[in-house]
């Protein structure tokens, strides 16, 4: 066994938890549960242009319900330690590893404008880095809006090697002098993760693959500050079939989207497991704790990740398949009231198990049940059984009603109607479809639909007779 790991997941809050925040909060969970070690919460909100009401809480109330649940009761929180990044930022500008900037917004402008014609990369130029001391006291006392930026080394290479990608390598000219503290007062992410993640002792960071360029800037950082460097994980990027990047504009993307489907968050986390990491064996369904116990960095792949919806419906009836009755209806239930329809519980089991084999979301129950709240409407023509007349289908039906008459009403299920209607068919001599058809089509008005006797039972005696004497009238 390793040594305990320390991991975190640092999202920034912005109204929804990506499925593929979910895949890093899951990955970071795993990985320090395999060492025996820690997960840790931390929220990045020092965008204040992007806050969003609630967000945090969404948060929360997101990752429990994966059952991603964090070592630190009280999560960290970067808008409350702006002191803390000041302090850091100004240090770092007395060991003239930092400078104050005052380009304004037009300069920078006018900047990467001439860069762009040139065909130079667009980045800072370093104007403010040659001021002296004395230009730099003079603008700050005629109150002169500043940020403050790092000192990027300008020659050489940084490298490291990442538990995904392996070795990584940068060329540091190309990489500018990143903005570590906004005029606000803010601090930016580069500076704020690394303060943090020294501070929480995180042992390992893993995130996505977008924040890869930007972590030589964090080792020159954490260089500067003379502190230990974390080990990386990259995690690829997720894809959509067309091997475009996963993008709101071409389905959903958030979590909390898939939820309201109805899809179960066993199966959506299960299925964000299998995105980019291969067991290496043919073993697809995970419980929590299978996961932690196998998961390994190792066999996350490079290549970016393709998700498949297909596949997110086949995990998903697996966990819908496996619900007790009474459990599946408790989550069928909401749907129902989402559509205006009012279900006992009870009575709303008997209905539902017809189509837990089936249905692949929960948002499908509505629409796969309806006929059972309302009788339906077909053509008369469905109700014909192969080269019967309308005549023989009718009588099948009639017999049918003479036996379902002398029935007891708790004898409405599918166990105990089996077999008498199969006895009756026999005694008839008439085929299976000849009766069974047609009543099938008399409860349900469709051409697939569960069969016969599940139908009946759920529907109960009255409105069993009901719907096949209405059948009877229409042929
Ligand atoms: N706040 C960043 C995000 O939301 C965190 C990146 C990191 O883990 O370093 O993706």
């Amino acid at each position: 066994m390793s040594k305990p790991t320390k991991t975190r997941f640092a999202p920034s809050p912005t109204g929804f938890l990506h499925v593929g925040s979910l895949r890093t909060a899951l990955y970071a969970y795993l990985f320090a549960k395999n060492t025996k070690g820690q997960f840790l919460l931390r929220i990045e909100d020092t965008d204040q242009a992007r806050k969003v009401e609630g967000a945090v809480e969404g948060l929360f109330t997101a990752l429990k319900q994966f059952g991603l649940n964090w070592d630190n009761k009280k999560p960290m929180v970067q808008s409350q330690r702006l002191e803390i990044y000041q302090k850091a930022a100004e240090k770092l500008v007395k060991e003239d590893k930092a400078y104050y900037c005052f380009c304004t917004k037009e300069r920078l402008d006018e900047m990467r404008k001439n860069q762009q014609k040139n065909g130079l990369p667009p980045m800072y130029d370093g104007h403010c880095c040659k001021l002296d001391s004395k230009d730099v006291e003079k603008n700050i006392k005629n109150k002169m809006p500043y940020v403050i930026r790092f000192k990027m080394p300008n020659s050489g290479t940084t490298e490291f090697t990442d538990l995904v990608r392996d070795k990584v390598k940068f060329d540091n000219k190309l990489l500018d002098d990143p903005i570590i503290l906004k005029s606000d007062g803010f601090p930016t992410y580069h500076l704020a993760n690394i303060i943090d993640d020294h501070e929480m002792k995180i042992s390992h960071v893993i995130r996505g693959e977008e924040w890869l360029p930007s972590t030589p800037k964090h080792i020159a950082i954490y260089k500067a500050f003379g502190w230990n460097i974390p080990k990386y994980a990259h995690l690829p990027l997720l894809l959509n079939p067309d091997k475009s990047k996963l993008s709101k504009r071409q389905g959903d993307v958030a979590v909390e989207d898939y939820l309201q489907k109805g899809y179960l968050p066993q199966a959506l986390l299960n299925f964000v497991l299998l995105l980019g990491w291969n067991p290496k064996t043919d073993q697809e369904v995970f419980s929590m704790d299978e996961m932690i116990k196998i998961f390994d960095l190792k066999k996350v792949n490079k290549a970016g990740a393709v998700f498949d919806t297909q596949k997110l419906d086949w995990l998903n009836g697996h966990y819908l398949r496996e619900k007790k009755p009474a459990e599946f209806a408790k989550l069928c239930q909401p749907f129902f009231d989402n559509a205006g329809i009012k279900t006992n519980l009870k009575q709303l089991e008997k209905i539902v198990v017809t189509e837990q084999q089936r249905i692949k979301k929960l948002d499908e129950i509505v629409e796969a049940t309806a006929f059972f709240f309302e009788p339906p409407q077909y053509e008369a023509k469905l109700l014909i059984w192969k080269k019967l007349t309308s005549k023989e289908v009718e009588n099948n039906l009639k017999t049918l009603i003479d036996k379902l008459e002398k029935l007891s009403e708790n004898k409405f299920n599918q166990k105990d109607l089996e077999p008498e209607i199969i006895k009756l068919i026999k005694k008839e001599r008439i085929g299976v479809g000849d009766m069974l058809w047609p009543m099938r089509v008399a409860l349900s008005g469709k051409k697939n639909s569960p069969g016969p006797f599940e139908i009946a039972g759920a529907l109960g005696k009255k409105e069993t007779i009901s719907r096949i004497k209405k059948a009877i009238e229409i042929l």
